[in-house]
């Protein structure tokens, strides 16, 4: 098992050095200018493939590293830089995520460098599972996969809805039921490749914040697919489908196995987001003056400063604990994950509205980043599971019990 220390190595250092270095130069500096075209930001994806933070082997080495800490690492930095950049360059890792966590060996090496494509040319993906009328509930999704044995297709029909790159995507991995009846554990993720027809973009959504990164719904119609894409094979799902219809339980279930394995990731996020706006609050607060004295000078506001870093590093502990746990394969016996991704992003949300307030008038105009740092944080409650079902997760898993 690798060591869990909380003092960075030297690679892990440089690697971090690395990243920030590419969100101060090129992120943060583009960072307004994206959220007000509400774009997907190919030239700063660009920059991003050609310096190796967008690839699949930037995606390889950091799935791969034994502590952990390296996916962690470069989230926050990438979003301390612009969250909705960074969502831009990493929403492709989700889709991504999910063909590692429900595919074959043979299944991520075929599909997951058509994710990234090269510099000049360029590939998105994006994975699907929200419907217009299952968000939290995942287990009530409507999209039906249906086997055509004849043609070894499968059909795919349906709706799905916020799904990051959706549409715009080259690779879209969807996760469908195969058998409604079995609800959450009759579902299996699909991989529909590049220019497959009977996929499309439905409304692109206007949001409030990680404005740069694009939000639509994807339509499902007819849609045919070999079955060499359904993730995992035909024998796994039919082995899966048997034991769950003889009563016995599924061990995996598609969309949660994606979402357990990016949590810690997503809180990263949230992290580099509350970071950024504690880092400028606290410089601003020594060189405001008011009433003949530095601001940072009264408790209120120091005391502010105080608990915005406290509760930063309490995040990141949260955070680097869940991710080391994920790598060494230490069961999350208390919805360690969930953890960290509800407390990070209550987190980023609580530090960036303080961060305003520590800036008054300054704070809320778009002159100064912080308005859009709030924003930005917001989404942080509500992906990837909401604050409410984060605490359902963790509540479950130390009560033994199904609360509701
Ligand atoms: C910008 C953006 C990007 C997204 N990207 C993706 C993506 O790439 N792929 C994807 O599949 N999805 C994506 N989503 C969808 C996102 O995961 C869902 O919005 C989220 O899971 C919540 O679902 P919902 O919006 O339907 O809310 P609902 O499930 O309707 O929830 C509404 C409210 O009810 C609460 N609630 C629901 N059930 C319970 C319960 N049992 N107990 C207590 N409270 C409950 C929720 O916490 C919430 O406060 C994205 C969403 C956004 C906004």
């Amino acid at each position: 098992m690798a060591e869990f220390s909380m003092q960075l190595n030297e690679d892990q250092k440089t690697f971090q050095d690395w990243v920030h270095g590419f969100a101060r130069d090129v992120v943060r500096p583009a960072a307004a200018e994206w959220d007000e075209r509400e774009e997907t930001p190919w030239p700063i994806i660009e920059e991003a493939a050609k310096v190796g933070i967008y690839s699949t082997d930037f995606i390889f080495s950091n799935f791969s590293d034994p502590t952990g800490l390296s996916m962690p690492i470069a989230l926050e930095e990438m979003c301390w830089g612009d969250a909705g950049i960074a969502m831009a360059i990493f929403g492709t890792s989700l889709a991504v995520a999910g063909i590692a966590a429900n595919g074959t060996p043979e299944q991520a090496m075929e599909w997951i460098p058509q994710c990234y494509g090269s510099p000049g040319d360029l590939k998105l993906a994006a994975f699907g599972v929200s419907e217009p009328d299952a968000g939290s509930d995942v287990s009530s999704l409507r999209t039906r996969a249906v086997y055509d044995a004849a043609k070894d297709e499968w059909v795919l029909n349906g709706v799905k809805t916020w799904i990051t790159n959706g549409g715009i995507a080259n690779i879209h991995v969807i996760v469908a039921s195969v058998d409604p009846e079995l609800g959450s554990r009759g579902q299996a993720s699909f991989v529909i490749p590049d220019g497959t027809p009977g996929i499309r973009m439905g409304q692109k959504f206007k949001k409030m914040g990680i404005r740069a990164s694009h939000t639509a719904e994807v339509i499902l119609e007819d849609c045919r697919i070999p079955g060499s894409c359904l993730l995992g094979g035909k024998e796994k799902l039919d082995e899966k489908l048997a034991r769950v219809r003889e009563g016995k339980k599924a061990q995996t279930n598609a969309a949660m196995a994606t979402f357990e394995a990016t949590r810690p990731a997503v809180g990263a996020q949230a992290l580099g987001i509350a970071r950024a706006a504690y880092e400028y609050s606290l410089e601003y607060a020594k060189e405001r003056k008011q009433f003949g004295r530095a601001i940072i000078e009264n408790q209120a506001i120091a005391f502010k400063l105080a608990k915005m870093k406290t509760d930063i590093d309490a995040s990141r502990l949260l955070v680097w604990r869940a991710a080391n746990m994920a790598a060494t394969k230490v069961p999350f016996t208390a919805g360690e994950g969930s953890m960290s991704k509800w407390f990070a992003g209550e987190t980023a949300v609580r530090v960036t509205e303080e961060a305003i307030q520590i800036l008054g008038g300054y704070g809320y105009v778009r002159e100064y980043p912080v308005e859009r740092w709030h924003r930005d944080s917001k989404i942080y409650t509500i992906f990837e599971g909401t604050s409410e079902i984060q605490q359902l997760v963790i509540a479950r898993a130390i009560s033994g019990i199904h609360i509701k």
